[in-house]
């Protein structure tokens, strides 16, 4: 039966470790962790070091500059909310600092793998989604 609207895009699942990762994309900041032993940065947020098990670590600002790791496009949208949106991309991006990290796309579907790339913030409902568009 047909809507007169498009369904609704629904949000994350926020947990204890993600929420201040979602919280800083609705201020348009890309807020990940960096071990304080080791200086690595990491992606998604955890209790410990993966590198070298140090406990804890900061959490800093990324630049939102990197390059195209690896993309899909999707064709046929597994979620309804996405249908209309359909074909679009889905990037996996090394950030400057050293870590992937997933997003939408804006931009032509052809991506050129390693194009260099800038984060953007995308406003939905009550939440905001990390995206990436050429520079
Ligand atoms: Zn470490």
């Amino acid at each position: 039966m047909p809507t007169d609207t498009a369904p609704a895009i629904v949000g994350p699942e926020v947990d204890h470790d993600s929420a201040p990762f979602w919280a800083a994309l609705g201020e348009h900041r890309l807020s990940l962790q960096r071990c304080t032993a080791c200086q690595r940065w990491r992606f998604p947020r955890m209790p410990s070091c993966p590198y070298c098990g140090t406990d804890g670590g900061e959490v800093l600002d990324a630049a939102g500059t990197g390059t195209v790791y690896s993309f899909v496009t999707v064709h046929i949208a597994a979620d309804p909310a996405f249908a209309d949106a359909a074909p679009y991309n889905v990037v996996t991006v090394m950030l400057d600092e050293g870590v992937k990290v997933l997003g939408g796309w804006i931009g032509p579907l052809d991506v050129a793998m390693q194009a260099r790339v800038q984060a953007t913030f995308v406003a939905h409902d009550g939440w905001t989604s990390l995206a990436f568009q050429p520079v």
